[in-house]
């Protein structure tokens, strides 16, 4: 099920057709607020008022001309004033593809330095990058590695499931990087990925048992952006062991899943900051979340009946 949801979040027919498909537009709410930059800091609003900042994501991947990475670019600036505007806690995280990599990588660079500059001077907070398929990992950490150098408010996601997350690691650690850990969401074959979901978890938490003594020894900033409650107590029962202060333990989750959890973990006095994707791009990105948790296909189907 969850391959053949992965390759349906590539298909093209698919991408055009099903987001104006009203049951299926029901099913997506469940996920995201709206469509919208206004839908998405109202949401922000209420999540701040409990303790949970959000964090910013539009929904898009895969440009295909330049004027539209501008166009993104442009739309994340304005995005950072509207925020700053209603004093809102919220940092921006953005897919590189969205910012035209596939056409240009000094251009996906010069728009990110743009959009990192803002932010630190309008919000005083970090510019996330996402990380992508294993296609990109190269130009990503690249890119990112660039960045770093001119800009220090800025912070990449990296995946579990990787074969090669350690060794990147080393690199990102030289970098004084801000990082978020993630299980994965892409398909990618063997040689690529670890492809057991166990093994995945086992080196999760392997990875969260090296970077949590790095937040010790260096204060750096380490996310742990998942929802499995299991893993999260294993990390939190690390950190203790390891004498780390509470509030500088951080995790991340999406909108819409375990919210109990993430208020939870509040008010046990860890960070939490909720992910907020939005916008008109739904249609792969969703079909990555139904991928994640099969079960959710059902509540689609709910929908129909409905
Ligand atoms: C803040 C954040 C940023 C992310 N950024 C990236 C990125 O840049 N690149 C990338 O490859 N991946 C990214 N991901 C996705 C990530 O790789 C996983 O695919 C996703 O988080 C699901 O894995 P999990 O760690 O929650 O564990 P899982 O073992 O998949 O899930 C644990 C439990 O969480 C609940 N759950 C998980 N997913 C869902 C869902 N879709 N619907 C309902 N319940 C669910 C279920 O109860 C499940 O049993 C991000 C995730 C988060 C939270």
């Amino acid at each position: 099920m969850r391959t053949i949801l992965l390759q349906l979040s590539r298909n093209q027919w698919m991408k055009e057709h099903v987001p104006r498909w009203k049951f299926v537009r029901r099913a997506v709410r469940r996920f995201m607020p709206g469509e919208t930059v206004e839908d998405a800091l109202d949401a922000a609003e209420k999540f701040e008022r409990e303790g949970i900042p959000a964090v910013f994501t539009r929904l898009g991947e895969n440009v295909t001309e330049m004027e539209q990475a501008r166009e993104v670019c442009d739309y994340y600036l304005d995005a950072v004033d509207k925020i700053a505007e209603r004093g809102l806690n919220v940092e921006i995280s953005v897919k590189l593809t969205q910012l035209g990599l596939d056409l240009s990588f000094d251009a996906a660079l010069e728009y990110c330095r743009e959009i990192t500059c803002k932010a630190g001077n309008r919000l005083g907070n970090e510019f996330f990058i996402d990380m992508e398929g294993s296609a990109y990992l190269n130009r990503t950490l690249e890119l990112y590695s660039r960045l770093k150098q001119e800009f220090d408010n800025t912070g990449l996601c990296i995946q579990a499931y990787s074969h090669r997350v350690n060794s990147d690691l080393d690199d990102l650690f030289d970098l004084n990087a801000s990082l978020r850990l993630v299980k994965g969401a892409y398909k990618e074959p063997p040689g690529i990925a670890i492809q057991s979901k166990k093994k995945v978890d086992e080196n999760f938490f392997a990875l969260s048992q090296r970077t949590l003594r790095r937040t010790k020894e260096h204060g750096t900033r380490m996310i742990y952006a998942t929802h499995d409650e299991k893993l999260i107590a294993r990390i939190v029962d690390e950190a203790k062991q390891i004498g780390l202060p509470d509030e500088q333990l951080e995790f991340q989750m999406l909108y819409g899943i375990k919210t109990s959890l993430q208020r939870e973990l509040v008010q046990k006095g860890y960070k939490v900051r909720v992910l907020i994707a939005y916008g008109e791009s739904w249609y792969p990105w969703y079909m990555r979340r139904l991928a994640e948790r099969p079960a959710n296909v059902w509540f689609v189907l709910k929908n129909i009946i409905r």
